[in-house]
């Protein structure tokens, strides 16, 4: 089995809602802000190659929604793209088999469906099977006022044939078993993936960077906070405890860490990409 990040391009969000209640002169200590207070998040997909089986891990926001919408996000991905960073590895769109959804707010599914010259949507990945936790597609076909704006319906009802839907913690994949969290959403769910004599955490909107380690640091955008905190508490405890690599999605600075306790709660250990992860 191989593992590769896919660069999908980076977008920006306002500092202070990515870290909630925690006050600037703080979170801007571990992670930078810009004059405007926004902050630079990646959009960091993982490709799982195993013999035939090609899983691609999320796919970031996709080229369909250039439109007004997208302009606070100041989105700088002219260089770097799903297709382009695929294709850096060998692969192309067609080869995937298996596309796995952690969520489906659109900085994480976008790339899903794609759209022709005439505005036709259509799933980008012709010859893949659509996975997502049946508590989250419910959720996002049928969204809450407040999550509304991060399920437009042109990322979801082109993929209504394709998707398989899984109920419950479990291995979905040999060597890919998925945990739900409902802190940030409900039925987030993050894959735990066997690689290498170690476990690598695709953490998602779970643990978006590495610099949301202190518990408090929760993003106002999460549905139940206190949740949140709870669950973030036990994926530390845990990765501690098991020296998981920790693959975030969004933190532009971080590919992958792995902890250490301290008396002051989790901190990290190690910083490293994926492809020089320490023996
Ligand atoms: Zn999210």
């Amino acid at each position: 089995m191989h593992l590769y990040p896919i660069e999908t391009g980076h977008f920006k969000l306002d500092g202070g809602a990515m870290f909630g209640v925690v006050p600037k002169v703080i979170w801007s200590k571990s992670y930078p802000a810009d004059e405007n207070n926004y902050i630079t998040l990646s959009m960091r997909c993982l490709l799982l190659v195993d013999g035939n089986r090609k899983i691609l891990v999320n796919n970031g926001m996709g080229n369909k929604s250039k439109d007004k919408n997208m302009q606070y996000f100041s989105l700088n991905d002219e260089e770097t793209n799903l297709k382009k960073s695929l294709n850096d590895v060998g692969f192309t769109p067609d080869d995937i088999t298996d596309v796995f959804l952690t969520h489906l707010h659109f900085d994480h599914c976008g790339g899903s469906v794609d759209e022709d010259k005439h505005g036709n949507l259509f799933p980008a990945f012709p010859n893949a099977t659509y996975h997502v936790s049946r508590q989250q597609w419910e959720w996002a076909i049928n969204p809450n006022k407040r999550e509304k704006p991060s399920y437009p319906p042109e990322n979801l009802l082109p993929l209504k044939e394709r998707v398989k839907l899984f109920d419950r913690d479990g291995e979905l994949f040999p060597g890919f078993m998925v945990k739900i969290f409902n802190g940030h959403t409900m039925g987030q769910a993050i894959p735990y993936i066997s690689y290498e004599g170690k476990t690598v955490v695709y953490t998602s909107d779970a643990l978006p960077t590495s610099a949301h380690l202190p518990l408090p640091y929760i993003m106002s955008y999460d549905i139940q906070p206190l949740l949140t905190l709870d669950e973030k508490e036990s994926l530390l405890n845990e990765a501690v405890e098991n020296d998981y690599i920790l693959f975030f999605e969004h933190d532009h600075y971080t590919e992958c860490c792995t902890l250490e306790k301290t008396q002051k709660g989790a901190k990290v250990k190690e910083r490293f990409r994926l492809k020089d992860l320490p023996a």
